[in-house]
């Protein structure tokens, strides 16, 4: 059965890009304008024939002002849509839900400046679309941010090559004031030319907070990824006087 047109539109894959065996960035036609804020996920899917279809919600990393929607995908070996994904081709068609969902999106109504954005690998996804957006608006005189606003980015991994988004992130974290961008291995013994940060990156939000001088009232805290790391994160944050309202989470699957 085709999908139902109302719902749906006809994304076709563009471009799928290996990162590491089970990273890939895959970018997608919508076939059709896709509206969404930056920070928010689509639900893409396949079908399988007769009714059956897989579908699953991936945060958006491109930005609204770019026409092809990119995502950051994890193969998980046993899972049902990861590995039918890495196998996609140009051209491949996929499910694209016509409403992108969430309220992962940068916090611009509370008054606070400061946004911590945690994340564990694939989860720097909605900041890469906050992080593109706001570049764009600084880059074009258009900000819709009022005031100064900064971002401070944290992103662990296991392996050096698994960031995704690093070599762009560093480079705009070089040219723009307003960010930051620390990205940081667990594994560092098998990662021997890596001179970079260690540790997890729930282990690293004392640090920055105290290195960057973020401060509790002035900061928005966005946890992304892990539920481990959410977990941890999030308890850090209380202790070092988050109130609970400015701790966003995204929490991209339950421990099984
Ligand atoms: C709002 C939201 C945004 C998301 N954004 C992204 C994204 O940008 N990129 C991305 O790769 N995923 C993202 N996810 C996760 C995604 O929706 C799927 O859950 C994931 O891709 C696995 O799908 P699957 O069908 O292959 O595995 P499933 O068949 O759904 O899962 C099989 C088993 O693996 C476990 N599992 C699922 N994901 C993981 C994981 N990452 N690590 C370890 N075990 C896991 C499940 O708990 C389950 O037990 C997001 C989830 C949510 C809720």
């Amino acid at each position: 059965m085709v999908a139902n047109p109302d719902k749906f539109l006809p994304a076709r894959v563009l471009e799928h890009r290996a990162i590491s065996e089970d990273l890939f960035i895959l970018k997608v036609d919508p076939g059709a304008p896709y509206h969404f804020l930056a920070g928010q996920y689509a639900t893409l899917g396949v079908e399988l024939g007769g009714d059956a279809r897989i579908e699953r919600a991936y945060s958006i990393c491109s930005s609204p002002y770019e026409p092809a929607l990119e995502f950051f995908v994890e193969r998980i070996p046993q899972g049902k849509l990861t590995p039918l994904l890495h196998h996609v081709q140009v051209g491949t068609p996929l499910l694209l839900r016509r409403l992108a969902k969430g309220r992962f999106t940068l916090d611009l109504r509370s008054g606070r400046k400061n946004h911590l954005l945690v994340a564990t690998v694939t989860g720097v996804a909605p900041y890469v679309s906050y992080i593109r957006t706001v570049y764009r608006d600084w880059k074009n005189g258009g900000s819709p941010m009022p005031g100064e606003h900064r971002l401070f980015c944290i992103q662990g991994s296991s392996q050096a090559h698994e960031f995704g988004y690093r070599e762009e992130l560093e480079i705009l974290s070089a040219e723009a004031p307003w960010l930051n961008y620390v990205p940081s291995i667990s594994r560092p013994w098998d990662n021997p030319g890596w001179h970079g940060e260690t540790g997890r990156a729930d282990d690293l939000i004392r640090k920055y907070i105290e290195l960057w001088n973020l401060r509790p009232e002035e900061t928005t805290a966005y946890l992304c990824g892990h539920p481990g790391m959410v977990e941890n994160g999030r308890s850090i944050l209380l202790r070092a006087r988050w109130k609970k309202d400015a701790i966003q989470d995204e929490v991209y699957f339950q421990v099984g």
